[in-house]
């Protein structure tokens, strides 16, 4: 989307009162003034916010359509993920397929405990023989093969303990490394 369609133009005609008005940058980029004539505030800047490439939107439309109904649950278990105009989307497709409720009961179910486990994973330390080995071993492709794995499935502390570790194992080397080089 080209960012000049998303700021207000700089003259624009109250909603409400139907005056001229000549907005300054900060208004015209938050999408929000008070008319100094009428004294209304004009809030444009939360539709705007959702506002979506209508092509990008389709192709995501036509690809929930062809989904099973365990990955449209699967969608909604990483909210996060998603915009909120995708949400919606994946939220008609499923009020669309009318699936049954106790199926669709035993679908909610699972997808709280995939959210439950993910938020568990993002929680979970890097264990002590890790955290030993990241800081003896603190380079190589490996180990930050390592990181990018814990990183892509939602390991978020142990992606941070990796790091952390390898850091400290660094800083150990180059420490010792100063201390040969002054003795
Ligand atoms: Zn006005």
């Amino acid at each position: 989307m080209i960012v000049r369609e998303e700021v207000l133009p700089k003259n624009v005609e109250c909603p409400h009162c139907g005056a001229a008005i000549s907005l300054d940058d900060n208004e015209r980029i938050e999408r929000r003034y008070i008319c100094p004539e009428c004294g209304n505030l004009v809030d444009q800047s939360s539709p705007q916010a959702e506002l979506q490439d209508p092509d990008e939107l389709l192709r995501f439309k036509q690809q929930v359509s062809g989904k099973s109904d365990e990955e449209l649950f699967e969608i909604l278990a990483h909210l996060d993920d998603y915009k909120p105009a995708f949400l919606r989307l994946v939220e008609e497709e499923i009020e669309s397929r009318r699936i049954d409720p106790d199926r669709r009961k035993q679908l909610e179910i699972k997808n709280e405990e995939s959210a439950a486990k993910a938020a568990s994973n993002a929680d979970e330390p890097l264990s002590l023989t890790m955290s030993i080995l990241m800081f003896v071993f603190p380079f190589g492709i490996l180990q930050f093969m390592l990181t990018q794995y814990y990183r892509n499935n939602g390991y978020t502390k142990k992606y941070d303990d990796c790091w952390r570790m390898m850091l400290y194992g660094i800083g150990f080397y180059a420490l010792v490394f100063l201390l040969l080089r002054v003795l």
